[in-house]
């Protein structure tokens, strides 16, 4: 008897990531190619076709139901991926249909930060949460609202931009062409430009101050911290701040049971969870207070983005 599975595919900047995914979650295959193996979307999106009906067949005994893609930029309406700075692509690429030609099997595509949302809804900590928010903090910040069993897509496809709220009017500068995004606070690139801005305004000492500037990372900044490091441990409680006001404004909106944390910021655990847990608890309207649980996502790092994308085609189709 033949298994149904999908694909999950999450397109990055460097790398594409692809997998076949049973209904369970389980990856039974994956793989990986160079998202610029073509310099041209439809090259790329034939090649790519290629590789997963390879893998399919590689597998033996099951069947391709249908494929899930998260991608930067992903637009779930249209199923087209725009103006994504870090892909080489130009404009706006019609990929969800291009992909459904090559594989004649349905594609349901969105950004990956929704993606991860919906990984979370179907494998993961969110599962029988109908009221959720899940960011990720990476290099930037992305973000997935869940109200009611459904992501909030908004009319454009968009919605959900949250690192992109403006948290201090003439901040940071931000790589969309604004200032003071959620994002350049609360990320793991936020910390290290937040540790290096404290490094010049202060004189205090700090074991961050014996490495190369050039070479310091959120992992740097949480291991010196680890070690009582005062300069290090204020860098995480002033982005602990910044995200804490940032959850109490989504949790007016939304008021969600929970709030899922991913990516390598979330790594240093108890440095971020517990100032993080405080100013939240400081902040938060009374009639929302204990309400709701801070979490770390339950999915594991490693193939999360393709459990997302599979999660995705699992859900929808
Ligand atoms: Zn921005």
């Amino acid at each position: 008897m033949t298994e149904e599975i999908v694909a999950g595919i999450d397109i990055g900047g460097t790398n594409t990531a692809y997998g076949l995914v049973d209904k369970q979650g389980k990856i039974i295959a994956d793989s990986t190619i160079d998202t610029d193996k073509s310099p041209e979307p439809d090259g790329f999106i034939k090649i790519l076709a290629g590789e997963i009906n390879k893998l399919v067949a590689e597998a033996g005994g099951f069947k391709l139901k249908g494929v899930g893609i998260g991608a930067p930029n992903g637009n779930y309406h249209k199923g087209t991926i725009e103006l994504a700075p870090n892909l080489t692509w130009k404009g706006i690429v019609p990929f969800a249909d291009k992909m459904k030609k090559e594989l004649n099997k349905p594609v349901v595509l969105t950004n990956d930060a929704n993606a991860a949302a919906v990984g979370e809804m179907i494998f993961g900590g969110a599962k029988g949460i109908k009221d959720f928010i899940l960011l990720t903090l990476g290099t930037g910040l992305g973000s997935g609202f869940v109200v009611n069993n459904e992501v909030v897509y908004g009319h454009t496809g968009f919605a959900g931009e949250y690192g992109h709220v403006t948290m201090i009017p003439g901040g940071r500068e931000c790589g969309c062409g604004r200032k003071g995004c959620l994002e350049t606070y609360a990320s793991a690139t936020g910390i290290v430009r937040t540790a290096k801005i404290f490094m010049e305004e202060r004189k205090d000492y700090s074991l961050l101050r014996e490495i190369n500037p050039a070479l310091i990372d959120s992992k740097l900044v949480a291991e010196a911290a680890e070690k009582g490091d005062k300069l290090a441990l204020d860098a995480f409680d002033y982005t602990a701040e910044i995200l804490a006001l940032a959850i109490v404004n989504a949790v007016v909106v939304t008021s969600p049971k929970a709030v899922f944390l991913f990516g390598g910021l979330v790594k240093a655990g108890n440095l971020l969870f517990e100032p993080l847990r405080k100013h939240v608890d400081r902040l938060i309207m009374p009639v929302f207070r204990n309400t709701f649980e801070i979490l770390p996502s339950s999915i594991p790092e490693t193939n999360a983005a393709i459990l997302g994308a599979a999660a995705l085609a699992w859900k929808e189709l």
